[in-house]
């Protein structure tokens, strides 16, 4: 491989190649389509499918794929070779603008929430121009929206394109009315800081229970946890900097910015972080970089774990969603301004995400919501599950200031006279950080830190999107209105703060009290779990939005809660059987044989004296005998669990049992098990420990 400059990008269809490849006219409506959502011809399209197929035949791939993202939350692709017959018994490679445009891969095993019982099983691919073609393996991608036949979404892009363009439409108005006329379209960015565990391949596959779930059932702890603080940052073990080479590497020529990397807070744990971009495109590359890191991980023999929480006792794993909202023409509209007027605007959708972040803390919690998420929200490590928003000190005294009417007198810089006079200026404070806060202004971006690890980022985005939409349409419907523009804008600004001044928090976010002042005194929603947060989806207030800015239709909200929620069903039960599995077929055969081994001392010292003491080894047999007996009820105790709750019918019902009876069977498993381990000879322990595991890269 040359200089990065070289190969970046090189597996792209990306706009140098289409400015390449294409005739001026193509190329111009094919960027039209591109920047503006124009309509693309069909006479357009297959120009441009035939110089993808050259391009990317050139590149060695022999087949094509419309590359989506259903509801599992990972990627689906369906392979279609280019190969078409010849006349003269040869192939011709084909690739036709109606294949580019739209594919038609059988949806009945995707998940659809009873969408398929209402339309038809078939659904269809359709192209995201917005979203640059790539190679991967010997296989065009297209990337594509999944819908149904009637139209209705199957996947996680199609909702967070109309989010967008709801945000869009609103975010338009509002600019209008502060005359930035040149202004074509706005867009939001993201940039996903991505967390997650490497392990050796050989100690995963000795564990069932990462193999089966993503996450270790049992463990006790290692005498080393993360209390030195001696990861986070550290150097780069030699083993994980070849794979971080490697891995840069791959995304690189995938033209996916992996911009820093760096070693995390647990043992095993790293971070990586690209450069923002478009946020169907970051999505587009969140997804793409997830799955090349597992791939990468097998070439070097190790495991990339990119479950929320795959190890007790340590941090888990998650996903920090930086966000902003910014014009075409380059301005960041939550980026504080330099003149009054730009001001203004700034603060104006500072509080549109004020007030959506409020309005709708529940979408925020439940676009976050799984089975594994569940076990870092409201630990001692992750944001909690109340949704709050930290502005740091002085954009918070500044919005007192405007609250009470009173002039802003800056803790470091002095106050300035305004055109607008009742909005003071101020200076970009990028300086406070706070790690404890859900959604954390940074000085120009919001971090939405609930996400977990292996979430899409399609889901928080859609819902923030939405919600962000629903604040500005309602202050562009009444400024269009207003007789008086800056009254009217100050005082929208001032009933904004008033009314929900409540979810703005500065302090430490993983404080009992917090959690108790947030629900008691400021009435915040606390939702520890999935099926706490999940139903809410369906919430009329939630509906009535989502529906009305056309991100969702209600069809698809009811299946989308269905799915989400026999999703964690899923994941919970699969958990419980692997814990039963490990229980009766390793954890009791392994303390057994000790026991075993114990008993055989007892008998053999006792043969050589019989008034020897065996207390040592009768105190610890009687202490196993009662563990394993602990552990054999628990066994059964949440086997007899899983069964009734596989009963259920209800899907709502099934995963409030889960939630209430299975969680807490299996946390009392563990419990007993672990201490098994801790008193039980390394050698007859059936599996890596926590400390094998944690360390087990160098
Ligand atoms: P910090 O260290 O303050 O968290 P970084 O500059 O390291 O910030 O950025 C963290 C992530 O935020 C990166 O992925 C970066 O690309 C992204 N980011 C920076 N600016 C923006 C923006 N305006 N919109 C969206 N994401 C952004
Ligand atoms: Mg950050």
């Amino acid at each position: 491989m040359g200089t990065v400059s070289d190969y970046f990008g090189c597996l792209v269809f990306d706009d140098r190649v289409m400015k390449a490849s294409l005739s001026a006219e193509v190329y111009q409506s094919l960027r039209k389509t591109i920047d503006q959502g124009a309509k693309l011809d069909l006479s357009v399209a297959n120009v441009v499918a035939a110089a993808m197929k050259d391009w990317a035949v050139a590149h060695g791939a022999t087949h094509y794929t419309h590359w989506f993202q259903p509801l599992t939350g990972i990627t689906a692709e369906k392979h279609d070779s280019f190969i078409s017959p010849a006349p003269d018994g040869g192939v011709i490679m084909d690739f036709s603008g109606k294949e580019l445009i739209k594919g038609e891969p059988d949806a009945s095993s995707f998940p659809s929430g009873g969408l398929r019982a209402t339309f038809e099983a078939r659904g269809y691919t359709a192209w995201d121009p917005t979203s640059y073609a790539f190679i991967k393996g010997q296989t065009l991608c297209v990337p594509t929206a999944f819908c149904s036949y009637g139209g209705e979404a199957l996947d996680k892009k199609t909702p967070l394109l109309r989010s967008m363009e709801a945000l869009n439409r609103q975010a338009m108005r509002i600019l209008k009315l502060f005359g930035n006329d040149d202004v074509k379209c706005v867009r939001t960015s993201v940039g996903p800081e991505q967390e997650y565990f490497l392990i050796t391949r050989e100690l995963y596959e000795k564990r069932k229970d990462l193999v089966y779930t993503g996450r270790t059932l049992f463990g006790a702890k290692a005498p080393k946890g993360q209390e030195m603080d001696d990861h986070y940052f550290g150097v780069i073990k030699p083993r994980v900097a070849a794979y971080m080479a490697d891995l840069n590497e791959e995304l690189w020529k995938l033209g996916i910015l992996a911009k820093t990397e760096h070693n995390e807070v647990a043992p095993a744990q790293h971070e990586l972080a690209p450069i923002y971009t478009t946020t169907n495109v970051a999505t587009d590359h969140n997804q793409l970089t997830m799955e090349i890191m597992q791939k990468v991980a097998a070439k070097h023999g190790l495991v990339c774990l990119l479950h929320e929480k795959p190890f007790a006792g340590v941090n888990g794993s998650g996903k920090h969603n930086n966000w902003s909202i910014a014009t075409d023409t380059g301005v960041n509209l939550l980026s504080p301004g330099e003149t009054p007027y730009e001001n203004a605007q700034f603060l104006l959708f500072l509080c549109a995400v004020i007030k959506a972040v409020d309005d709708y803390q529940d979408l925020l919690r439940l676009s976050v919501a799984t089975a594994g998420n569940d076990h870092r929200l409201g630990a001692n490590e992750a944001p909690p599950a109340v949704v709050s928003i930290f502005l740091g000190d002085e954009l918070s005294a500044i919005l007192s200031a405007i609250e009470e009417d009173r002039p802003y007198e800056g803790t470091r810089k002095t106050t300035m006279k305004l055109g607008v006079d009742v909005l003071p200026r101020f200076a970009r404070d990028t300086t406070d950080r706070n790690r404890t806060s859900p959604f954390a202004f940074t000085g120009n971006k919001f971090e939405f830190r609930m996400l977990g690890s292996s979430n899409s980022i399609a889901c928080a985005n859609m819902m923030l999107n939405a919600a962000v939409a629903e604040s500005l349409r309602i202050y562009a419907d009444r400024l269009e209105n207003a007789r008086d523009f800056e009254t009217t804008l100050h005082e929208m600004i001032k009933k904004t703060i008033k009314d929900h001044k409540r979810i703005l928090f500065n302090g430490n976010g993983y404080d009992d009290a917090w959690i108790r002042e947030a629900v008691e005194v400021r009435g915040l929603s606390n939702y520890p779990t999935t099926p706490d947060c999940m139903p809410h989806l369906l919430d009329e207030k939630n509906v009535k939005m989502l529906t009305s800015h056309k991100v969702f239709s209600e069809a698809e909200l009811h299946s989308r809660c269905e799915i989400m929620l026999e999703n964690y069903c899923k994941t919970v039960i699969i958990e419980a059987n692997t814990m039963v599995d490990m229980a009766r077929k390793q954890i009791l055969p392994a303390v057994e044989g000790y026991c075993s081994e114990l008993a055989g001392t007892i008998a053999a010292k006792r043969a050589a004296a019989a008034d020897i003491s065996c207390g040592y080894e009768s105190g610890l047999l009687r202490k196993l005998s009662v563990l394993t007996d602990q552990i054999a009820i628990c066994t059964d105790e949440l086997e007899a669990g899983v069964m009734e709750v596989s009963a259920c019918t209800d899907t709502i019902r099934e995963s409030e049992k889960i939630r209430d009876e299975i969680l807490g069977k299996m946390a009392s498993l563990r419990a007993v098990a672990d201490e098994a381990e801790t008193q039980t000879a390394e050698k007859y322990w059936p599996f890596p420990t926590y400390g094998a595991l944690l360390y087990s890269v160098r």
